[in-house]
């Protein structure tokens, strides 16, 4: 091992166990994600991870065989943070209405009871679609799509939202922040562009991590790759 080697494992140490002394508790941190302050009830917070949800799709069984042949299977490209969830190795192109298009649209997996394409607002506009702000299943008032894949096109006649920015959490963090399913954070970002992003809805679920979602629109307009601190408040 080379003498730099040894003076970085030691320094990262060193860095360690001030942080850890000066936090008072075994819970890693990340640099850049140094936690919530607690608004709520008692506990420690969990990390908080936040993430951007590039444009991706869901798609029933159903679709999945018209788009690439009777009885295929998703294949897990690279695991998500939530455990169980992957971005697949199959890839679909989107048509709006006027031909426009993206290729590349991934497919997160597993299979869901309906497909559901999320996109940016910048994405939506290139494609000349208007696009509400809904939650994940809500498909109010949304318009439709083609979806191209190798075997075949599914023509899908709604079901094309911008995701409602979020926060998966499970029970000890809901009642870390005071919150319950459905109820809003706010999630304060340091960085370039600072920003305190509002309402950010709530999904409080069994055996998940604490994790925001927000899109390449909000990140970017964020500057979130730079962030120096975010947490969430009330
Ligand atoms: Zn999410």
């Amino acid at each position: 091992m080379s003498t730099t080697a040894l003076d970085c494992s030691l320094v990262q140490r060193l860095v360690r166990e001030a942080l850890a002394s000066r936090l008072g508790n075994g819970h890693a941190l990340s640099p850049l994600a140094p936690g919530g302050r607690g608004v709520g009830g008692e506990g420690v917070a969990s990390k908080l991870v936040v993430n951007v949800s590039a444009r991706h799709c869901h798609v029933t069984q159903e679709d999945l065989e018209r788009l690439f042949g009777k009885g295929h299977q998703l294949t897990p490209y690279k695991w998500l943070y939530q455990d169980g969830f992957f971005a697949a190795q199959e890839v679909v192109t989107i048509i709006g209405p006027r031909h426009r298009m993206i290729p590349n649209l991934r497919i997160l997996g597993p299979c869901r009871d309906h497909s559901q394409v999320e996109l940016a607002f910048t994405d939506a506009i290139l494609l000349g679609l208007d696009v509400p702000v809904r939650k994940s299943g809500d498909h109010r008032d949304s318009p439709g799509c083609y979806l191209l894949g190798p075997a075949g096109m599914v023509e899908l006649s709604c079901g094309v939202i911008r995701h409602e920015r979020h926060v998966h959490m499970g029970p000890s963090d809901a009642e870390y922040y005071g919150v319950k399913n459905g109820d809003r954070l706010n999630l304060r970002i340091q960085s370039s562009c600072s920003a305190v992003l509002e309402d950010l809805l709530c999904r409080v679920a069994p055996a998940t991590k604490l994790e925001v979602h927000l899109d390449t629109d909000e990140g970017n307009a964020c500057d979130l790759a730079h962030a120096t601190h975010y947490e969430l408040f009330k």
